[in-house]
């Protein structure tokens, strides 16, 4: 069954649809309320060659102005089902699945599984967007990745046309990547031709092996520093995930829950949980007087989250940074791969593109608390967005001889 909401009233612009708040007129937009509507909608897209979106939260696309003459697609579902079949019990550490349809809101499912006593995705509380997107760029935040916790995830293959069951190997997750995410690019930040902007696999639902445990391992310096314990530390998973939300609310680093307030948006989160987020992001800051204030979350509200991904260097490279350049080594299957992940920040920064940096005449500006993201101050066009990406991006190279390359799916950019 596909809702109603399609081409009897005008269809949304991207604007409507993205984190980002900007982006041209969309021409079909379809909420497929079942897994057969959702498959139909994309096969019927693929059949006639028409140019296809399949969006989630849209919190990591970056839109063209320009119209896109296509369909785009929201998967309208949003369910979440412990699949074993004995309830957790309290105390056990034992392995639970979790399937959640592509629908379902990111930050609505850790919530689930945090109150359910369930560990291993606790760290990437806050993160917006949707199940399904979330093992296209293998989310990761503090110490974890979503690839760690997945069993299986259900694709629809838009070019053999069937359904498939793909395991955790055969995703071959990597740092913000995925089998899914390869599928769309012909080489990094390079669009491919046939799969672009949505992969060749659309994800139809995702199943996560979890731990029945109520505490899990502390894995990321900053948030131990946040919860005064030391890193590897064994943390309660509830403390874990507020620890995790305060420090995303002090960088500006959570969703604006007000867009779930907005005629396009409404019904694609559980309501109890916009309003715990709408507490939540006040309560940061009345917590953090000197800190972040409302002034910082409403100029900040619109962006992608962090816009460049952290560049991944041969040692030949990683050698030509500068001593004080953050260096990490990056391990493969637990061991060195001779390769050594930078902080894409730290370049942005000594390149000289400081916070709130922007361009004259431009409403589009680095966030004024975290140098990573790149905002709409109100009014931004795609293009205000692109030409800032473009500027940091040159500058970085200039100085540096590193081509930093966008996180998000930048459509049609000129
Ligand atoms: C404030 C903020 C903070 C963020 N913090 C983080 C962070 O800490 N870590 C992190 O990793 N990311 C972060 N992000 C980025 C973003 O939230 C994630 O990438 C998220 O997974 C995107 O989900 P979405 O549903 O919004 O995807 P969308 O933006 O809607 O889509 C992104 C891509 O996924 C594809 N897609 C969507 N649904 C499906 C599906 N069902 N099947 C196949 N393809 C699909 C789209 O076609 C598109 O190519 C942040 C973003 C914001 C705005």
């Amino acid at each position: 069954m596909l809702q109603p909401r399609q081409d009897t009233v005008q269809a949304p612009s991207f604007a409507d649809l993205t984190t980002m708040g900007v982006g041209g007129q969309i021409e079909s937009f379809l909420c497929p309320t079942d897994r057969v509507g959702l498959i139909e909608a994309v096969e019927g897209a693929d059949a006639q060659g028409q140019p296809l979106c399949v969006i989630g939260g849209g919190s990591n696309i970056l839109a063209a102005d320009e119209a896109f003459s296509g369909l785009v697609v929201r998967d309208a579902r949003r369910e979440i089902n412990v699949l074993d079949e004995a309830a957790p019990v309290e105390g056990q550490d034992r392995s639970v699945h979790v399937a959640a349809t592509a629908g379902t809101h990111w930050d609505d499912l850790v919530n689930y599984c945090v109150r359910m006593g369930l560990s291993g995705i606790e760290g990437l509380s806050g993160i917006p967007g949707t199940v399904g997107a979330s093992v296209v760029q293998n989310i990761g935040a503090y110490g974890q990745e979503v690839g760690q916790s997945v069993d299986t995830v259900e694709v629809w293959d838009r070019q053999l046309k069937v359904v498939q069951e793909l395991n955790a190997r055969q995703m071959s997750f990597g740092y913000r990547t995925s089998a899914l995410k390869a599928t769309m690019y012909r080489a990094p930040g390079v669009p491919g031709v046939e799969f672009f902007p949505t992969p060749r696999y659309i994800v139809l639902s995702v199943t996560l092996v979890l731990r029945h445990s109520h505490t899990s391992r502390v894995d990321s310096d900053q948030l131990a520093q946040a919860l005064q314990v030391e890193t590897g530390n064994l943390m309660p998973i509830e403390q874990i995930r507020d620890a995790v939300l305060a420090i995303r609310a002090r960088k500006g680093m959570l969703e604006d829950p007000g867009r779930y307030q907005l005629s396009w948006m409404k019904g694609t989160r559980e309501t109890s949980n916009i309003q715990a987020a709408t507490e939540a992001l006040h309560m940061s800051v009345i917590q953090q007087s000197g800190g972040t204030t409302e002034c910082d979350i409403r100029t900040n509200r619109h962006s992608c989250g962090s816009f460049f991904m952290n560049p991944v260097l041969d040692q030949k490279k990683a050698a030509q940074l500068p001593p004080q350049a953050p260096q990490y080594q990056v391990l493969y299957q637990g061991r060195p791969s001779g390769t050594v992940k930078t902080s894409a920040a730290w370049l942005i920064d000594h390149a000289g593109f400081h916070k709130g940096f922007h361009l004259e005449n431009s409403m589009a500006a680095l966030s004024s608390v975290h140098t990573l993201a790149l905002t709409n101050r109100g009014g931004a066009t795609a293009q205000h967005v692109y030409d800032l990406a473009r500027t940091i991006q040159d500058g970085v190279e200039k100085t540096f001889g590193i081509r930093i390359i966008p996180e998000p799916v930048v459509i049609a950019q000129r």
